[in-house]
């Protein structure tokens, strides 16, 4: 194959990279509409307290609903707007429709919201918060922000900064996936999180040795800091048996609830919150 690449060879190339970049294009024209004519919508899905076993909360997931190729998950978009911008727009729609449909749940359960670390260098991001919360009436408290390891690839001022006035306006900062990306105990001293979320490969590895293993070391590094953990991607009575008794405090999973629409969330809540 090396030797037909000639000229030829990089004009297939091209194509194929113009090909690639134009659907991207198109794909980004087609979000920038989703967004503004709400063709967005949210699942949510349900996290067990452990032991105690009530819904203490819901993780609010983002899918689109594409008029031709259906239900879109979210790993197929969220990508394509934090390099393209949109995730701003995005997220501020996430925000706002999560705490909408949060006010109408019981008082005790809580709403996890996922942000991008990219929707932190947004100057207006802590007013988008605000906004959220005042607009739907939800007490800051209620409010739980996801944010993955990578926040940490620049470990900078202002990214912590922006965590901790988050956190002044009441709302608790999650740490989520932990132990897949640029996890360091340095940046667990550095910012004080309300909640680390185990990665759902840890979970899954369940009940293998290593797997076990880390979960436990995790678990008591958490106890050891004061910090809750939950653990994700629970799929089996088998991962949950040993989780309880590792000491966990969350869980979220299939074997406890799928992402739901919210008319379903609120049934669950009726019985399980
Ligand atoms: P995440 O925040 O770690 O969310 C958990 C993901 O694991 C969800 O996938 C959920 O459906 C899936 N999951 C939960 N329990 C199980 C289980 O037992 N087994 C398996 N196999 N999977 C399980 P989903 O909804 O496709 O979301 C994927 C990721 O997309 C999320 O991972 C999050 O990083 C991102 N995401 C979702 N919604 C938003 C959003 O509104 N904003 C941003 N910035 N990112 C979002
Ligand atoms: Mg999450
Ligand atoms: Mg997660
Ligand atoms: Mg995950």
């Amino acid at each position: 194959r090396a030797k037909s690449l000639g000229r030829n060879g990089f004009q297939f190339f091209d194509a194929d990279l113009r090909d690639e970049i134009q659907t991207r294009a198109r794909l980004g024209n087609e979000l920038r509409a989703a967004i503004a004519g709400n063709a967005l919508t949210l699942h949510f899905q349900p996290l067990y307290s452990m032991p105690g076993n009530r819904i203490s909360a819901c993780e609010a997931l983002v899918r689109w609903h594409h008029p031709e190729r259906g239900m879109i998950p979210p790993d197929q978009f969220v990508g394509l707007a934090e390099e393209n911008g949109l995730i701003h727009d995005l997220g501020e729609w996430v925000l706002r429709a999560a705490c909408l449909e949060a006010a109408g749940w019981p008082e005790q359960v809580r709403i996890a919201v996922n942000v991008s670390p990219i929707q932190l260098r947004n100057p207006r991001f802590l007013s988008i918060v605000e906004g959220a919360l005042a607009g739907s009436g939800l007490a800051p408290a209620r409010l739980e922000v996801e944010i993955t390891e990578n926040i940490f690839v620049q470990n900078s001022a202002t990214n912590r900064d922006i965590l901790h006035r988050l956190g002044q306006i009441g709302c608790s900062i999650v740490l989520d996936d932990f132990g897949t990306g640029y996890s360091s105990l340095g940046y667990l001293r550095s910012f004080r999180f309300q909640k680390i979320k185990i990665d759902r490969s840890f979970v899954q590895e369940l009940p293998e040795r290593g797997a076990a293993g880390i979960i436990r070391a995790i678990i008591s590094l958490a106890q050891s800091m004061d910090i809750p953990i939950t653990a994700e991607g629970v799929e089996t009575q088998d991962q949950w048996a040993h989780l309880n008794e590792l000491g966990c405090n969350q869980v979220q999973g299939f074997l406890l609830g799928r992402p739901q629409p919210s008319e379903m969330i609120r049934q669950s809540l009726l019985t399980h919150a």
